[in-house]
């Protein structure tokens, strides 16, 4: 193990600044983590080894595998495609309720990993047919260095990526990352300071300029996933002033996923989220002026896309299958509407060439992987 920790720290991290006494303060994320010596952040996965901060997370990643898009949620990028998703070790929240927490609270060393350089990550989505890459299951701001260079990598070769993010991000760090991504979907898991501060062990204002930096500042194509929790954040007067805050600061076309929570990690004595809670925010949201809002986590007529001017169906989904797809070049077939998202295909899609090029890149390596 001792032999693996040394080739973690060969990866310098960005977004740090040396400290007096051999620290270093790493400003990647609002923790502003002061780090001494032979310490590692909050996130776990950015440690000081003799005063320089190293990125443990760097081409090591602990849990790969091929989702459905519709999983991230991602309703309105490249629907009905398959996304080779990644994630490493750690995180930068602290949330009671995580689903991933046994990698998100696991230290580099904790977690089984293997060593995938970016390059080979693009091969591996190539060979099995995915035109995107996600950042997720943990936090990938916190190995926004691989992430950078994966996305350099698909770009080359026709593929798109896309963060699955909390949104915990520094004004310094965010172009850095969000200028060479795609896609994202940004949890906004509350709408109270007193929810992020209990419950996530985070702030709620960093989150929202995040949204807005996305909003004013990008062409990311990015949609919104709220986790309600019962009594914690479920109040329907929260939901209403999270619905009225997106409109009035990001439009109305941004899709919003209210999702079901299930017991898990800290808060295994909360129950699971009523379906009627769902339909309810759902019902507040889309009253409120969002054209988009989705359910998510239940079988629900509340999973499809819907035109919002004549109520066609453009896209019917069961949980994560797409069923039908109506949609003719991303605009709604009987009214003509068109509908906001990122519709067509990228290139690389599952060309026999591709797929023999990028077997060859990868020359036999990682074939024990369960994908
Ligand atoms: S990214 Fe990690 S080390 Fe850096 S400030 Fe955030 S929690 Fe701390």
């Amino acid at each position: 193990m001792q032999g693996l920790k040394i080739s973690r720290a060969t990866h310098e991290a960005r977004w740090w600044e040396k400290q007096a006494g051999n620290k270093v303060h790493c400003y990647l994320c609002p923790r502003h983590c002061h780090i001494g010596d032979g310490q590692a952040g909050f996130c776990f996965i950015r440690e000081n080894r003799g005063g320089k901060l190293y990125s443990l997370g760097y081409a090591h990643p602990a849990a790969m595998q091929i989702d459905p898009i519709e999983k991230k949620p991602l309703n309105h990028f490249l629907p009905g495609t398959r996304i080779f998703s990644m994630g490493t070790a750690g995180c930068n929240m602290g949330c009671f309720f995580c689903q991933n927490w046994d990698i998100s609270k696991s230290r580099a060393d904790q977690v089984r990993s293997s060593h995938v350089p970016p390059e080979d990550v693009v091969s591996l989505a190539i060979r099995n047919g995915c035109p995107s890459i996600a950042f997720t299951y943990n936090e990938p701001t916190i190995w926004g260095e691989y992430v950078i260079d994966i996305c350099h990598a698909a770009h080359e070769r026709g593929l798109r990526t896309v963060m699955v993010s909390n949104g915990y991000i520094t004004r310094e760090a965010f172009h850095d990352i969000y200028d060479h991504v795609d896609a994202a979907n940004v949890d906004l898991k509350g709408f109270t300071e007193n929810f992020y501060g209990r419950i996530t062990l985070t702030h709620l204002a960093p989150v929202l300029d995040t949204l807005k930096w996305l909003k004013n500042e990008t062409s990311v194509w990015f949609e919104i996933t709220n986790l309600i929790i019962p009594t914690l954040n479920d109040a329907s007067d929260e939901t209403r002033a999270l619905a009225g805050w997106i409109l009035e600061n990001l439009g109305p076309d941004v899709p919003l996923h209210f999702t079901a929570f299930h017991p898990d990690f800290k808060l295994r004595d909360k129950p699971r989220t009523p379906p009627e809670t769902l339909h309810a925010a759902r019902r507040a949201a889309l009253d409120a002026g969002l054209r988009y809002v989705y359910e998510g986590n239940i079988y629900s007529d509340g999973a499809h896309t819907s035109c919002p001017a004549c109520k066609a169906m453009l896209i019917r989904r069961s949980w994560h299958d797409v069923q039908e797809m109506h949609l003719k070049s991303g605009c709604c077939p009987k009214c003509g509407l068109a509908i906001p998202g990122r519709w067509a295909d990228s290139q690389a899609n599952g060309a026999e060439q591709d797929i023999r090029d990028a077997e060859a890149a990868l020359g036999g390596r990682y074939g024990d992987l369960n994908l």
